[in-house]
């Protein structure tokens, strides 16, 4: 897909989008309903992908013919005319072995694929979800991770960097995401120079790899924040990055989320 083109012809898409077939709240054709409500013309559904350990939140292997089925159905839904629709996946790196370049998404026939990062091995390299309420991070900070926050900001960029270098993924999903809880876990964590490290080592990975990029709003109204931060974006824009303003929608009502700053702050840092 050329994302690249879409965006510059309109800003009414989003490209990161969950429904029942994961953690979505919503069925997916009542998401449809409240994209075509919103106004988009480009909408792309994102469920988070199978993977090879026990998840809550990510689809089953076996739903995924469903979910390719329906789709077509919401394609096809003349009440649903005026948008275009896509048949994503956001793909879960876990390891070398587990990730976007596995030749299973491939296989797939997606229209395309979000790189993302959610889980990280903790230091026994037990794969542990690292996304999510804060109460059941530093739950799992205590249980998993012995407390050091340094090893789980450091693995997370770590994975990261191995699932660009693997490739696979046409889209990478908010790539700073640990931020929100590490800075929960411990305040001010992001303007230290560890942290600031890693992230704009990524950074340089992004850009000279010229890979499209999201700026995600869904964190936006309760967390405050943009994924990547504000901070990141001068050098990303400088270097001709493209950005697509994603609001990863769970809920009908979020699909537009706080999409009017997020174009704003490009536009004024674009200027
Ligand atoms: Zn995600
Ligand atoms: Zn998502």
């Amino acid at each position: 897909m050329n994302f690249k083109e879409i965006i510059s012809t309109t800003r009414n898409y989003n490209f990161h989008s969950h429904t029942q077939f994961c953690d979505g709240r919503a069925p997916m054709h009542t998401m449809a309903a409240a994209a075509v409500a919103a106004g988009m013309e480009h909408y792309g559904f994102t469920p988070h992908s199978p993977i090879p350990i026990a998840s809550p939140c990510n689809m089953s292997a076996e739903s995924v013919e469903e979910y390719f089925a329906e789709s077509k159905r919401i394609s096809a839904d003349p009440a649903l005319s005026g948008c275009r629709f896509y048949t994503g996946m956001e793909v879960d790196y876990l390891s070398p072995e587990w990730g976007p370049s596995h030749p299973y998404f491939a296989g797939l026939g997606l229209d395309y694929t979000i790189g993302s990062v959610h889980f990280i091995p903790s230091q026994s390299g037990e794969p542990v979800d690292i996304d999510g309420h804060f109460d059941s991070f530093s739950r799992r900070m205590r249980e998993h991770f012995r407390g050091d926050i340094d090893y789980v900001v450091e693995t997370f960029f770590g994975q990261s960097r191995a699932m660009i270098e693997a490739g696979g993924f046409d889209i990478l999903g908010h790539f700073d995401k640990v931020g929100q809880n590490a800075s929960y876990y411990a305040p001010g964590i992001e303007d230290g120079e560890h942290y600031r490290k890693l992230a704009d080592e990524l950074v340089d990975l992004i850009i000279a790899r010229k890979l499209t990029i999201e700026l995600n709003t869904k964190a936006r109204n309760e967390h405050g924040r943009f994924f990547p931060a504000v901070r990141y974006l001068p050098r990303l824009i400088g270097a001709g990055i493209t950005i697509l303003v994603n609001s990863d929608a769970h809920h009908p009502d979020r699909i537009t989320a706080s999409r009017d700053e997020a174009f704003a702050i490009l536009d004024t840092l674009k200027a």
